[in-house]
């Protein structure tokens, strides 16, 4: 038997994730590796953690980039912060809210459950009602933009009913950041996670993480240890802190953090407000050709995130066929419907280096020749 290099052809990636990597990106990645505690690599480092603050719109000390996907993101704020009897409540209007649960579930912690429906945001006044009937709950969490729907939730007004009620907040950002309206400092958010592959233009695998001051304090006064070793933050703090002062933890994927810093460059070249205007208008056209085709939105057009959009597939068309067809003729890749959405919708992204004109005429023109076959 004999293997050859692995070839991939070119796609574009208009589904829920990966979404398609910047040219500028995918070079910065094949320059070559360096030792990670070399200091070259040691001041980049630094930067990644100013750029991460730019992004994020904070100033928490502790802001990295955690060398893994966002779901290991999610976890590291869950398995810092709840200890085992804690009362979580936790916001579910969609696949990754149910994850919430299962990370706070599996810590020993009790999640209080406020579920809204699939493909709207979450009601704010049903948390409020939780929040006054749990007066001893700890932490709010919830997912800022819900990927498997599409519906983007209130975040600024959860995190004010949160500091109302003296929970500190856990929010999902994997797919707001870059992508939509996110201030971390002027909303109040305690600890939040996010991903490389969304809506940062980068590859996926690394997780940018941030913790207040009041959720450090939290991790370091707590009663029992962490139970994961790899993402107990307290011994991966020293390795990012201080100038000069860093010691192994683990060896950092070099490579990958080469093409987050080009891809956090790139993002403080274009402006994070220019950003998030570039997806709005992206969405604009795409969400009106998608009308002219005669798709209907699942989302109410106020709740509705920019950068992933879904659809109901119409009657009589046959799901995967469809998004057979755009892969082999149009190389475009589209994403299923998840969870509750499985065989029901479409779920188009236009994240990151995705959000650009010429995608989104290919995906509406391959659309309408894929229904008309
Ligand atoms: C993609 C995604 C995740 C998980 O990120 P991975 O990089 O796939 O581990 C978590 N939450 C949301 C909202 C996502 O869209």
């Amino acid at each position: 038997m004999t293997f050859k290099s692995f070839n991939p052809p070119e796609r574009t990636l208009m589904g829920p994730g990966p979404s398609d990597v910047s040219p500028r990106v995918l070079s910065a990645l094949s320059r070559p590796t360096i030792g990670h505690l070399d200091p070259l690599f040691v001041n980049m480092m630094d930067e990644v953690k100013s750029l991460l603050q730019y992004a994020f719109q904070t100033k928490n000390e502790f802001t990295i980039a955690l060398s893994a996907p966002g779901s290991a993101g999610m976890e590291a704020c869950f398995v810092n912060l709840v200890e085992a009897g804690d009362k979580v409540i936790v916001c579910r209007n969609g696949v990754f809210g149910d994850r919430m649960i299962q990370n706070v579930t599996r810590i020993g912690a009790e999640a209080v459950v406020v579920d809204s429906p699939w493909g709207r945001a979450v009601e704010t006044d049903k948390v409020e009602a939780a929040l006054i009937a749990h007066p001893d709950a700890k932490f709010l969490a919830f997912v800022h933009a819900e990927t498997s729907t599409g519906a983007s939730s209130d975040a600024k007004t959860l995190c004010k009913l949160a500091q109302a009620h003296d929970c500190l907040t856990i929010v999902d950002a994997v797919t707001s950041l870059g992508g939509s309206e996110l201030r971390v400092d002027e909303w109040g958010i305690d600890a939040i996670y996010s991903g490389t592959q969304k809506c940062m233009s980068c590859v996926p695998g690394i997780s940018p993480i941030s913790f207040s001051p009041k959720a450090v304090e939290v991790v370091r006064n707590r009663k029992t240890q962490i139970q994961s070793w790899f993402l107990d933050q307290t011994l991966v703090m020293s390795y990012w802190s201080g100038e000069g002062k860093r010691s192994y933890h683990h060896t950092a994927p070099v490579n990958s953090l080469y093409a987050l810093h080009e891809a956090l460059v790139m993002l403080h070249d274009e402006g994070l407000e220019n950003s998030w205007a570039r997806h709005r208008a992206q969405h604009e056209k795409l969400a009106k050709g998608l009308k002219e085709l005669g798709f209907e939105f699942i989302v109410p057009e106020e709740e509705r995130l920019a950068q992933l959009n879904s659809v109901h597939i119409p009657d009589g068309v046959d799901d995967a066929k469809v998004r057979e067809y755009l892969l082999e003729n149009y190389n475009l890749e589209i994403g299923a419907g998840l969870g509750a959405f499985a065989g029901k919708a479409w779920r188009i992204g236009i994240m990151g280096y995705t959000a650009r004109s010429e995608n989104v005429a290919l995906c509406l023109a391959a659309l309408k020749d894929a229904l008309n076959q």
